[in-house]
């Protein structure tokens, strides 16, 4: 079949392997000059079945009133004249309601995990061919550490449904925190440490450089990718997408895979599809690693809001959260933040690194989100061949290789590996 993908950031490029490798005839349209440059340039790195659980919870709606107000906050909310943001916002709350939250970490993790063997799977694949790739890849696991019992005893609550569809967390005193990030010594002797949890089977590594070269490899597979090339509007008859309009050429396909981050909304619903998917901006800060006690575990520090992960000779931290629309401003008050928490968590960083330094550098991107915390991988009700890869908010790297592979699945309506109805669009018609 003749597909075109839209956007090659993690989705895309990821998708666009998958469909080669099943000889496919694939066309990536990406409106930027290369693969991974936006949500998927600088995330923080973490490959987490570990971090499944949606945000939307009970303790949000107090944790944003607490938080107003804050300039240090790490989530802000900037109400625009935006009723697609007025109805997000609507459907986040209601997913803060008891029980919510839980009912998406087994569909979550089922993906998560599902991507982490295909992974595995397209890794040994290249390897095989004589091709692998780098991506500063850790296997070292993920450690989550706690300062509050009462949010190390919340995430202890999920881990039983977690460990039982098959992911092994471990919890651990401070001492065995320190043990697993000997970097942690520092907070561990402030007394920060409450308590952890380690995942060993998780992983970390640089995004970009995978989105790069996935991309490669879905070229070397007969995928073509069109760079600096931006899809205007999607061509509809009856129940039929029949092609896709690029910087004014239309392109005809057979089917078309939406996988266009926060720029998927807009495309679906000029086609007369609406997605719940709402920019929320986050903020990376990658310098280098410190020369002595250099943090190599990738940790989530669930106190500060950031997560630090080691990438080659660097380090990133991330966090921050903005629901304010699609604004790619970097401001640098928010960016410096995750700067702080990171020298505050290690304080064997430099403290003096800051946005003049040419080591340094600040980053923010649109994590493409739905207000549930689950990816949309759907084909969509309206037409025959309309497949949707969009939605994975904070989770985008985690999930793209099961993504990938469901949505190559949906196209050839195949059996899925994972239960496709978890990620359907009409799932939303209930919220
Ligand atoms: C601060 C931060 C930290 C994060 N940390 C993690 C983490 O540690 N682990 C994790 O798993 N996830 C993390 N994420 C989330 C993850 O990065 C995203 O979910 C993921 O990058 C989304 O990938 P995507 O391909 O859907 O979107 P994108 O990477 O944005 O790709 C979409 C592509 O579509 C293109 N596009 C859009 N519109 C058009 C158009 N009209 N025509 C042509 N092209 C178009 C865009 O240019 C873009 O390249 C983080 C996100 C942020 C912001």
């Amino acid at each position: 079949m003749k597909i075109i993908v839209l956007g090659a950031g993690l989705m895309g490029a990821t998708t666009a392997y998958e469909l080669a490798a099943r000889g496919h005839e694939v066309d990536v349209f990406e409106k930027r000059e290369g693969a991974g440059l936006e949500t998927s340039y600088a995330n923080g790195g973490q490959l987490s079945a570990c971090e499944v659980a949606p945000w939307a919870g009970t303790e949000i709606p107090g944790e944003v009133l607490r938080w107003m107000g804050d300039p240090k906050a790490p989530f802000r909310m900037r109400i625009k004249a935006d009723p697609d943001q007025w109805l997000w916002l609507m459907r986040f709350l209601l997913r803060c309601r008891p029980g919510a939250r839980e009912s998406r970490i087994v569909p979550n993790l089922t993906l998560a995990l599902h991507g982490r063997a295909r992974m595995d799977a397209i890794a040994a694949g290249l390897e095989a061919r004589g091709e692998g790739f780098d991506f500063d890849e850790r296997q070292q696991g993920i450690l989550r550490i706690y300062r509050e019992q009462a949010y190390l005893d919340q995430a202890l609550h999920e881990l039983s449904p977690m460990n039982d569809a098959g992911l092994t967390q471990l919890r651990l005193t401070a001492e065995e925190c320190l043990a697993i990030e000997p970097a942690l010594a520092p907070a561990f002797q402030r007394g920060e440490i409450q308590g952890g949890i380690h995942c060993p089977g998780d992983r970390s590594g640089d995004a970009h450089k995978y989105a790069k070269n996935i991309a490669a490899a879905a070229e070397k597979s007969g995928a073509r990718f069109h760079y600096g090339a931006t899809a205007e509007r999607l061509v509809t008859r009856g129940r039929t997408v029949q092609g896709v309009v690029i910087d004014g050429a239309f392109h005809e396909a057979d089917g078309v895979v939406l996988a266009a981050g926060v720029g998927s909304a807009a495309l679906s619903k000029a086609a007369g599809v609406r997605i719940p998917v709402y920019p929320v901006k986050g903020y990376s800060v990658t310098i280098p690693a410190p020369d002595t006690l250099a943090p190599e575990v990738s940790v989530s520090d669930e106190t500060r809001k950031v997560v630090v992960s080691r990438l080659g000779d660097r380090l990133r931290s991330a966090g921050q959260a903005e629901v304010g629309g699609y604004d790619l401003t970097l401001e640098m008050p928010r960016a410096r933040s995750v700067l702080n928490a990171l020298c505050d968590l290690y304080p064997q960083v430099n403290p003096e690194l800051g946005e003049k330094d040419a080591n340094v550098e600040f980053w923010c991107g649109l994590r493409p989100m739905t207000p549930d915390g689950s990816p949309i991988i759907d084909r969509v009700p309206r037409y025959d061949n309309l497949v949707l890869n969009t939605g994975h908010g904070t989770l985008g790297w985690t999930l793209c290789a099961g993504s990938a592979s469901l949505a190559a699945d949906l196209v050839e309506e195949r059996q899925p590996a994972v239960k496709a109805d978890d990620f359907s669009l009409s799932r939303f018609h209930k919220i």
